[in-house]
């Protein structure tokens, strides 16, 4: 809807400026009672999200079975515009996406080819403040937020690209999805509308670095979308060493959330771990990781660290001596399979490439 903002000139005079939301930070209901303050009709917020989500029509003077009165109307109340594909680079199962923003921001998504269908990364956020040590993103600090349709337009734009629907999207791109918690969620609502974009919840996962209140509320949210936390080490030490963000939320503090998740919501949990050489890749790292989560509903997912330009983290040669330890001490464990690294693809990568 059109927000009439007050601001007030360098000669001190107020002017009124129009600030027109995006059409595509809205669900289904939202759209619908809008239009109905607009005098326009329910089925006409069916209509635009048909063109959107299942016409893949984004230009709305294509939109044939809406009035022309009605397109007006729609156009004077609502931003329409959409980032673009800045650069895309490929190898044989990934592509890796550089979108510019409207304002000129850079962020990235990396599609995958896996054999269960085609997979999404999208970022949050552009740049992060959390400041895990080995991570490319937030050698870039946050600059801000992304809103809900910038996130969409993520989705929708590789899908015209690739001219095939998307499977299944993971939020573990550039950012910390849940420092922008509203609005990952209300884009996690729009592509699981069943009559839109269709994504199905259990389809859907969002990775966090451990912010406790945030996970707190999101077990709350009615919504099969399935958790990952980026845990990466097995004990405090360690971990604060890495991730600025243990020293705020500590490891025992969010080995009793995830428990707490896991009883409200019946959910198993993945927990990353990305393997560093000589830093968290020990056996006594392994074991230390057993002892921890013992008996809980959760698989550990292992990472290959994807080398970036913070030269003092190298990938592990341990990561299949890890493994058999975890199965051992009867951990359900996966490898990560590796996707990119010649395109780096790992998060930020090239965004940081493109941005110094
Ligand atoms: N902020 C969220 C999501 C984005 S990062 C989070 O922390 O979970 C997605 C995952 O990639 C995290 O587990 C992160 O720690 C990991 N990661 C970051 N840099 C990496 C790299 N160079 N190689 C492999 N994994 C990396």
């Amino acid at each position: 809807m059109s927000n009439k903002v007050k601001l007030f000139n360098k000669f001190g005079i107020m002017i009124v400026v129009k600030c027109m939301k995006h059409i595509m930070n809205y669900q289904r209901d939202a759209l619908i009672n809008e239009f109905l303050d607009l005098s326009l009709k329910k089925f006409n917020a069916n209509q635009v999200f048909d063109w959107l989500y299942l016409k893949h029509e984004y230009n709305i003077n294509n939109w044939s079975n809406i009035s022309k009165e009605v397109r007006e109307i729609i156009k004077n109340n609502y931003d329409l515009s959409f980032i673009e594909i800045k650069k895309k680079q490929t190898d044989h199962l990934t592509s890796k996406y550089l979108f510019r923003l409207n304002d000129d921001n850079l962020i990235e998504a990396v599609l995958m080819n896996h054999d269960y269908g085609l997979s999404v990364c999208i970022s949050s956020q552009v740049g992060c403040n959390m400041g895990c040590h080995f991570c490319e993103s937030g050698r870039l600090k946050k600059v801000r937020n992304l809103e809900t349709f910038e996130m969409v337009e993520q989705i929708l734009l590789i899908e015209q690209d690739i001219n095939k629907r998307i499977d299944s999207v993971v939020i573990m791109g550039i950012g910390e999805p849940f420092d922008n918690y509203d609005n990952v969620m209300n884009f996690i609502r729009i592509i699981n509308d069943p009559k839109g974009i269709a994504i199905g919840a259990r389809h859907i996962t969002v990775s966090t670095c451990g912010l406790i209140p945030k996970i707190e509320r999101f077990m709350e949210e009615d919504m099969q979308v399935n958790l990952a936390i980026s845990l990466h080490a097995p004990n405090n030490e360690i971990r604060s060493s890495i991730m600025e963000v243990n020293k705020v939320y500590s490891i025992d503090k969010l080995i009793d959330t995830i428990r707490k998740y896991i009883a409200r919501t019946n959910r198993r949990v993945t927990l990353e771990y990305v393997m560093l050489y000589n830093i968290n890749d020990s056996l006594e790292c392994a074991n230390m990781l057993a002892d921890l989560i013992q008996g809980m509903n959760v698989y550990v997912n292992l990472i290959p660290y994807n080398e970036t330009s913070h030269l003092e983290f190298k990938k592990s040669p341990n990561i299949n001596a890890f493994y058999d330890q975890l199965k051992k001490r009867k951990i359900n464990v996966t490898v990560r399979r590796e996707f990119g690294g010649k395109i780096d693809a790992a998060c930020g990568q090239l965004r940081s490439k493109e941005v110094d």
